[in-house]
């Protein structure tokens, strides 16, 4: 039995990583490709480093403690673990995807699955009922995303796992916006969860990796084989560090997201301010349900200026808030989704989807709120056409 209940105490002393060797607090980064092994056919604990390496175990048992899972698998990136997620699936089979979804998933499907006959179909998910009708019998999973990006839709993930298990198929959700300490996806009813370990678990923008988790030991058994096989993993040096990084996820989080609510806020008030996409604000999409499957809003705001505004003019004039693609990181960054992010989307997509040329997001970091709200006041003002 854990000596502790809450998530706070969970990302500091889950997945036991004190050394059992030494007694280190730390679990070493056990930088070896291989093992010695005691003889012949004896059925060594580790082996060859891609199948396992104690360092990345002890990240895996983490992640899978956090989002109360039975396993947990560690890959080089976000999109190595959603790579070795979507081959569990079979040439003729389709998946459901959000809208929204994060433009690699989308590319990667559309680009480089497709190519072995392994379809998609986007399904607007926020409606269950849209969804539900989508649901052919060549679909085997759902991909969702809550909130997504760029326009931080809200979908109902226990309402998405509900027509999961009706149906027989995969529930699939890509946690990397909300965390295992502000949403369980899992424990909400589905099947995987995945990150970017790059966002907000590594938390600092110093390292690139992803994660999964599943609850269903058969699953766990076959995401092994598929993590083992295709070979994506990731190294014990960035295993250390997002251990290290998810450490301080509860407090880092929790500054992140005081900021996003006041920054917000702000953007909401603002006259230059057209459109505000923030889940913790109670008149957006979908706030009932995240307050519902989730602690807060999360951190990630979207928003478009009006037209008596340039957004290039206004990107150009932030001095504290870097121009850059990804988020989670401690210091806020914006991003233009129309040719960033989701460039990879057709332009008839995106507009329809919401994805306009002027939307912004923002990644609020955790630096004082008053400093980014005068950098953020600054640059609206030089904006002005
Ligand atoms: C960044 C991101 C990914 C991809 O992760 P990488 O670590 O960049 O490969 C997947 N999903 C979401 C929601 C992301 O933000």
């Amino acid at each position: 039995m854990a000596s502790y209940r809450h998530t706070e105490s969970a990302l500091i002393h889950g997945g036991n990583t004190i050394d059992p060797l030494t007694g280190a607090v730390n679990i070493p980064i056990y930088q070896t490709s291989t093992f010695q092994q005691k003889g012949i056919g004896l059925e060594p604990e580790w082996e060859y480093a891609r199948t396992g390496n104690p360092t990345r175990a002890a990240l895996e048992r983490l992640i899978a403690e956090l989002e109360e899972g039975t396993a947990g698998f560690a890959f080089a990136s976000g999109m190595a673990a959603i790579t070795a997620v979507l081959s569990l699936f079979r040439a003729g089979e389709r998946i459901l995807i959000s809208s929204n979804v994060y433009g690699g998933t989308y590319r990667v499907l559309d680009k480089v699955f497709s190519a072995f006959d392994l379809r998609y179909s986007i399904v607007n998910t926020e409606d269950l009922q849209e969804l539900e009708r989508a649901v052919a019998p060549d679909v085997k999973a759902i991909l969702v995303e809550s909130p997504a990006n760029p326009l931080m839709t809200v979908t109902d993930l226990a309402g998405v796992a509900e027509i999961a298990k009706r149906h027989g198929i995969l529930s699939i959700v890509d946690n990397t916006f909300m965390t295992p300490y502000l949403q369980k996806p899992l424990a909400l009813g589905a099947d995987i969860v995945l990150h970017s370990g790059t966002k907000y678990l590594g938390g600092h923008s110093d390292v690139v990796a992803g994660l999964a988790a599943v609850k269903d030991p058969e699953l766990a058994k076959r995401l092994a084989f598929l993590q083992n096989a295709t070979g994506g993993v990731l190294g014990p040096q960035d295993s250390f560090l997002i251990i290290r990084g998810i450490k301080t996820l509860a407090v880092r989080m929790d500054r992140h997201v005081e900021n996003a609510e006041k920054v917000a806020r702000f953007l909401k008030d603002h006259p230059a301010v057209e459109r505000v996409y923030y889940p913790g604000l109670p008149d957006a999409q979908g706030y009932d349900i995240n307050s519902r499957q989730a602690k807060n809003g999360g951190v990630m705001i979207s928003f478009a200026l009006d037209d008596r505004h340039d957004y290039r003019k206004f990107v150009a004039s932030l001095k504290l808030i870097a121009l850059a693609e990804s988020l989670g990181g401690v210091e806020s960054l914006v991003c233009h989704p129309a040719t960033m992010t989701h460039a990879s989307i057709p332009k008839e997509i995106r507009e329809k989807v919401g994805i306009t040329d002027n939307l912004i997001r923002l990644s609020t970091g955790i630096e004082h709120i008053d400093d980014l709200l005068a950098d953020l006041e600054q640059a609206i003002e030089a904006s002005t056409v």
